[in-house]
């Protein structure tokens, strides 16, 4: 290999880079340069004869972000060839290493990867007599992870639980016999089954015990590299021990206050503590940020600068290398589904003026917000992809597919010949043109992301086999399977849907950073009931994801929230407290951006009173601002609200969630004839199928009653 250009690099990054073999640490802010360092530290070690580009391990945490790695680095003149840099997450590194391993270390003993260990933990819970409902076992699910990625045994649980401080959803003992019969359920007469935790644990095991493992491997590779090391866990920290033994041969860069996956047992420790553990470490910190704007970087500086404790003790100041761009936006939406139809629009807009879909990203905190933007985008035509979530492998498209395949693997007319390498490709388009693949990209939104799923699986199958070319069906299927499980979806063209936390260490050229209301972000379990803080470890760490959300971003970035669900449910929630002191009320109204409008100024309704344009989408909904007075049918109202309350206990649910106080006032008030007038007060299509005829029935009797001559 031919030496590596370092001219691309500042001069801080280049002494890393050119650092000698042996520790190295870069401790800096989002954006600037990490990963870009570590891979021209490889490629310049490599160039420089320094180490055999397959003597080196480069590990990260997820596989988007490993994936992302051996992109950069194929960049750099890397990944040609089979005896290249391996770059993987920790797990599908031990996983290799494992089945290698495995005969010598454990003989005859068979095993397999768990599929999934919900059905393990709910058998346990019920051994133990613990409720096994979804929610229990999940949260049992939870602690087990935590438990075993922090390296506490399940009779240790217990006492661990209290000096953790886990805000545990049963009885700390009880979870230590739920953990412990779930380990024990794990071996059965067919052999043992694994689940992610335990492949490290094995890894390292093998290599702590058995010494001509441990020769073997470590003869293998020499030259280690760990990216987001703030985010390793006790386990992890286990495994990359095992691997260097004596050595230190051990490259890490991270930023402590893009720590974000402390509740998994994750801890920023390990890099903080790098340059006490090897204190000839070569330590370099660096504040160019290379990825955003001046106008976005003096957002994030403003974000983690009001951070509290230890870490944020770490932070240095961010400075902005970028040219100028448009300030960071700020807006506020009456409802869920008007900041959603916002969001969209303006993507259509971003789209339109030539920014790539694959350059656009929608970040929340929990999956479950996706869903608001899925319809949006839908409705407009934008095709999207999910990351982070199960989204991609729980579409149905996607789920048919793989039945498709698995009855394609169990053909027995085929010969093994024609079953691997690139006929597997062509045998997986085959069964996929059976649900609907076609050569030709189909028209309408739904048919779009249908089909896009499906080319997206073919193009995944062709990556494999490039990376296994013996791949065969049920090989195909188990990487599937495993990328399910570790929410690694293939690439779909389309704006991204993410979580903050699979957003790390990604960047797009738009973001829009949505639902930020306290609650959300701060989720709602760092905060007690009246809103006062929980746990302030927790809420630093909430704090940490609006950070790495806002440090995503190269150009556009738009923070919004919405006052109320929408739906029937009009509870009242407040903008985020991390947004408080950023969003900048002191200037004129205009600054905090107005949604857009498809029919500009001449759209917006005005008040049926006083005439004034209405704002907010409650005295929208009532057609007059809420100040001036409105004359319901108060006897109407009242049958209204009978009949409400009639039907919730009917069907067992919250009043609110059939037709919210709003819409039967604006009900009351209009007196709607029929089912269009009802949806023009936003009674939506389902409700207006569920319950538009009782509702209209009511209305017209009350009519009768008051005209009767
Ligand atoms: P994060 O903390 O979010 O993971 P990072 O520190 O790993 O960020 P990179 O992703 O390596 O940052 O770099 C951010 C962006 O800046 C990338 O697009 C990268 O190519 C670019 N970049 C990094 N260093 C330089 C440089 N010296 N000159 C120009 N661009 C750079
Ligand atoms: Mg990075």
């Amino acid at each position: 290999m031919t030496a590596v250009d370092l001219s691309a690099l500042d001069p801080e990054q280049a002494a890393a880079v050119r650092a000698p073999r042996g520790p190295v640490c870069v401790l800096a802010g989002a954006g600037t340069g990490k990963t870009r360092t570590i891979t021209y530290r490889i490629a310049h070690l490599v160039a420089a004869g320094q180490v055999r580009a397959d003597q080196v391990l480069a590990v990260t945490f997820t596989a988007r972000a490993a994936g992302e790695l051996r992109g950069r680095l194929r960049t750099l003149g890397l990944g040609e060839t089979a005896n290249t840099v391996q770059a993987r997450t920790f797990h599908a590194a031990a996983l290799r290493q494992l089945r290698y391993f495995w005969p010598q270390v454990v003989g005859e003993v068979p095993w397999r990867m768990l599929d999934s260990k919900f059905p393990v933990v709910a058998q346990a819970a019920n051994r133990v007599g613990l409720a096994s409902g979804t929610e229990s076992v999940k949260d049992l699910l939870g602690e087990i992870e935590w438990a075993k990625s922090a390296l506490i045994a399940p009779e240790d649980y217990a006492t661990a639980a209290v000096t953790h401080h886990r805000d545990t959803p049963f009885p700390a003992t009880r979870i230590g016999e739920v953990y412990a019969a779930y380990e024990s359920l794990k071996t059965t007469p067919e052999g043992l089954l694994l689940d992610f935790d335990d492949l490290l644990l094995h890894t390292a095991a093998a290599l702590e015990d058995y010494p001509a493992v441990a020769d073997e491997f470590r003869e293998r590779y020499r030259c280690f590299v760990v990216d987001e090391y703030q985010d390793v866990t006790p386990l992890q920290q286990r495994v990359l021990d095992a691997w260097l033994g004596e050595r230190d041969d051990l490259t890490v860069v991270g930023d402590a206050n893009q720590t974000i996956y402390s509740f998994t047992g994750a801890t920023p420790a390990y890099l903080l503590d790098f340059s006490r553990r090897y204190p000839d470490a070569t330590v370099v910190r660096l504040e160019r940020d290379y990825r955003s704007t001046p106008q976005v970087v003096d957002l994030a500086n403003r974000v983690i600068g009001m951070a509290k404790g230890r870490i944020a003790g770490t932070r240095l100041q961010l400075i902005g290398q970028r040219d100028e761009g448009p300030d960071p936006e700020f807006a506020e939406y009456g409802e869920l589904r008007a900041e959603a139809e916002d969001v969209a629009q303006r993507i259509e807009g971003l789209l339109a003026s030539g920014t790539a879909a694959a350059e656009i990203a929608v970040l929340y905190r929990i999956n479950a917000q996706s869903e608001a933007y899925e319809q949006a985008l839908t409705e407009r035509g934008i095709a999207y992809q999910i990351r982070g979530g199960e989204g991609f492998f729980q579409r149905p498209e996607v789920r048919q597919a793989v039945q498709e395949l698995r009855k394609t693997s169990a053909r027995d007319d085929l010969p093994d010949s024609s079953r691997t390498g690139k006929q597997l490709v062509t045998l997986v388009k085959a069964a996929l043109a059976r649900i609907g693949l076609t050569a030709a990209e189909p028209a309408g939104a739904q048919a779009r992301q249908r089909w896009e799923s499906l080319v997206a699986l073919v193009r995944l199958t062709e990556e494999l086999v490039d990376q296994h070319p013996g791949l065969d069906p049920a090989g195909l299927l188990r990487e599937l399977a495993a990328r399910a499980e570790a929410r690694h979806p293939p690439t779909v063209q389309g704006v991204t849907l993410a979580s903050l936390h699979s957003a790390k260490g990604l960047e797009w050229d738009a973001v829009f950073l949505v639902g930020l209301t306290d609650g959300t972000l701060p989720i709602t379990y760092v905060l007690n009931g009246d809103g006062s803080v929980a746990d302030q470890a927790a809420l630093e760490e909430e704090r940490r994801l609006l950070y790495v959300g806002v440090t995503r971003a190269r150009i556009h970035l738009r923070l919004s929230w919405a006052l109320s669900r929408g739906d029937g449910d009009r509870r009242n929630r407040r903008r985020s407290r991390f947004l408080t002191g950023l969003v900048p009320e002191e200037s004129p109204a205009s600054r905090i951006a107005a949604p857009a409008r498809p029919g500009g100024e001449a759209a917006r309704p005005v008040c049926r009173v006083c005439g004034r344009a209405l704002l907010d989408s409650e005295s929208v909904l009532l057609r007059r601002c809420k100040n001036c007075a409105g004359a319901p049918d108060l006897e109407l109202l009242g049958a209204l609200q009978d009949w409400r309350r009639e039907k919730a206990a009917e069907l067992a649910v919250d009043p609110r969630g059939i037709l919210g106080v709003n819409t039967l006032t604006a009900i009351a008030e209009q007196l709607p004839e029929d089912e269009a007038e009802l949806a023009a007060l936003g009674v939506g299509e389902s409700k207006l199928r569920q319950y538009g005829a009782e509702v209209l029935a009511i209305i017209r009797s009350r009519r009768r009653a008051t005209f009767r001559p």
